[in-house]
């Protein structure tokens, strides 16, 4: 399976920060609170660009929180998010519309727009954010829509569709804006089993042949050990250990980490 077409950067649609292995996401002193419950703590990390990156840890540890202040669906209490340098959090609303194209993401329970076809829900986006014409929209997501394996689907409604279909979709869906970052959160938590192999495999694809940087929440940990460059353990909004998979997986470090592996592995 080819993944260069639909997949190519397009450098004039928006600001694409540079995809050269720097820098590409950091949290400096991130805290985030809901009411009395402190879900980050000082939180520090970064991401280089085209790495991938895989949050682990128990429930509640706060790892969607990231990619939801990623999304800028929510924001910290207090430090800052940078993205490609530029200041995610605090910023000036322009700047975060901006840098907030370079990002897709990708949730556990698909959000696909439930009146639109397929296509529709794909084209919707390029078109009302990127400024693209319908055509070249369409072009895009049929491109997308064959990448995923669905494209005989392209009229479909998402009640016509399987599980594991509409999280195809979702995936053509934030393809489609060309992200320099795409955020991944338990994509398969909500699928039969059945299902849930042909949707990693695809995500292997992208991760392979793709400079997308990517942040993966997932309890899947040989999906994990696939794809990611480092491991990030979280444990109460605090990472406790970081490494590549091989040594989190095999060697960690932490008591806390070995009960959690030794619970889901
Ligand atoms: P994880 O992804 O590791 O399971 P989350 O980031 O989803 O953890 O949640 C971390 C904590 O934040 C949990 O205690 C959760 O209940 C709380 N939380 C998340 N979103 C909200 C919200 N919108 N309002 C109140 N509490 C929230």
């Amino acid at each position: 399976m080819s993944t260069d077409a639909p997949l190519m950067k397009d450098p004039d649609s928006h600001a694409n920060p540079p995809v050269d292995g720097s820098e590409l996401i950091r949290f400096d002193t991130v805290t985030k609170r809901f009411g009395s419950n402190t879900v980050l703590d000082r939180l520090d990390f970064s991401v280089e660009s085209g790495k991938h990156v895989t949050l682990i840890g128990p429930s509640g540890s706060g790892k969607t929180t990231i990619l939801r202040l990623l999304m800028t669906l929510t924001q910290p209490d207090e430090g800052t998010i940078t993205v490609g340098g530029e200041k995610l959090f605090p910023a000036p609303e322009k700047q975060v519309r901006e840098l907030r194209k370079n990002i897709g993401m990708v949730f556990q329970q698909f959000n696909l727009f439930p009146n639109m076809s397929a296509l529709r829900n794909i084209t919707e986006a390029p078109v009302t954010v990127l400024g693209l014409s319908k055509e070249e929209a369409e072009q895009r997501a049929r491109e997308l829509l064959e990448l995923v394996g669905l494209a005989d689907k392209w009229d479909a409604r998402p009640t016509q569709l399987s599980g594991g279909q509409q999280q195809r979709v979702a995936i053509a869906r934030a393809l489609a804006m060309r992200p320099q970052v795409l955020l991944l959160d338990e994509v398969t938590s909500a699928l039969d089993p059945e299902l849930v192999a042909g949707v990693l495999d695809l995500l292997r694809d992208i991760a392979r042949t793709t400079d997308i940087t990517m942040l993966c929440v997932t309890h899947e940990m040989n999906f994990a050990r696939d794809i990611s460059d480092q491991v990030l353990m979280f444990d109460s909004g605090r990472i406790i250990e970081a490494g590549p998979p091989e040594r989190i997986f095999s060697e960690p470090e932490q008591e806390r980490t070995r009960e959690f592996l030794s619970a889901v592995l």
